[in-house]
């Protein structure tokens, strides 16, 4: 696999080149990123001739790549930071479950035009499912970090999905707050509430919670502390962080108080399996997807 990154000049002299890349991540910055191994794993497993490659578009970019695409024969794109948001005025069509999540992070590529999906929400139930054996919808929920990018997106998921109870929890109110607001008015039906880091009923709320999931990038450093107190935590939660690049403080504690946790591996295989299923209607490899990620990111097993 070409561990090259492309840029837009590449693209827009595509024909040029002779590798059959036809799937890319595209970010700002994306050399880190883990989805190629993870793709061409499974793109080789399925027998599939396709590559795929890391293209470093910027913001300013975003727009010219979206056109240049589909001409230089690409089957579809994922997009990560800063793009999810960015891309969706751009887009021909968006599935109408990415509309309400307001993030896109799989673009298809077809003869009616570009079309957005997301499948970062999807991808956590799955996680969630695979690891714990559980229906998210089945547990009252805590999202810490709930105001980001990944957790606004998980959040709203958990709604659709159906949980009854979702505690949204973020260093900005202000951002909880609107995002309960959204939240409700989707689903009146869920108890909904925003919190703080220092709120003074989180060790309540967190109590009452069934699974944790860690959305914040706090736990990314190695001296980061937890977003949650570890004498909270009690071996009948179920600690999820979506960090996969680090043991984070959190699952330490959770670990420590016999509580079941899992990384954020999960949702990146299963998040990329979704968008493998998108663009080829069959099921991912799942197994070769696991296994070159988990060699592609060594401290992501746990
Ligand atoms: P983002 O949009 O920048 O959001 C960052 C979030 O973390 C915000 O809620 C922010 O709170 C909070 N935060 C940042 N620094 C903090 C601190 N020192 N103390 C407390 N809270 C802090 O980033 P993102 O794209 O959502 O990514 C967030 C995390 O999700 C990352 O760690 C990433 O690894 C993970 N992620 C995982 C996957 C996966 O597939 N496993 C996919 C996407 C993202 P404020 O609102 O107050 O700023």
């Amino acid at each position: 696999m070409s561990a090259l990154v492309y840029n837009l000049e590449n693209l827009r002299a595509w024909r040029a080149l002779t590798a059959p890349i036809q799937l890319a991540v595209l970010g700002d910055p994306v050399a880190h990123s883990a989805s190629p191994p993870m793709h061409m794993a499974g793109l080789g497993a399925a027998n599939l001739r396709h590559q795929y490659g890391r293209l470093h578009v910027t913001p300013s970019e975003l727009s010219e790549a979206l056109q240049l695409l589909p001409a230089a024969g690409f089957i579809g794109v994922n997009l990560t930071i800063p793009h999810k948001t960015a891309v969706l005025p751009l887009l021909d069509h968006i599935d109408p479950k990415a509309e309400i999540l307001g993030a896109v992070n799989t673009v298809s590529f077809s003869k009616s035009g570009s079309t957005g999906f997301n499948t970062d929400g999807p991808g956590l139930e799955n996680a969630v499912k695979e690891t714990f054996e559980r229906e998210l919808a089945s547990m009252r929920v805590l999202i810490t970090g709930a105001g980001g990018g990944a957790g606004r997106a998980i959040s709203l998921h958990c709604a659709l999905a159906g949980c009854s109870e979702i505690n949204l929890v973020n260093r900005t109110a202000e951002k909880a707050i609107s995002l309960a607001k959204e939240i409700q008015s989707i689903r009146p039906d869920c108890r909904v509430s925003a919190l703080t880091l220092d709120s003074p009923d989180l060790e309540r709320v967190t109590r009452r919670s069934e699974l944790i999931l860690q959305c914040s990038s706090l736990g990314m450093k190695a001296d980061d502390s937890s977003p949650i107190n570890s004498t909270w935590l009690q071996p009948n939660h179920f600690v999820y962080d979506t960090i996969y690049s680090a043991r984070t403080r959190l699952l330490q504690d959770a670990a420590k108080a016999g509580a079941r946790y899992a990384n954020g591996l999960s949702m990146l295989l299963h998040q990329g399996a979704l968008a493998f299923e998108i663009w080829f209607n069959q099921s991912a490899p799942l197994n070769a997807m696991r296994a070159a990620l988990l060699q592609a990111v060594p401290a992501a097993n746990l």
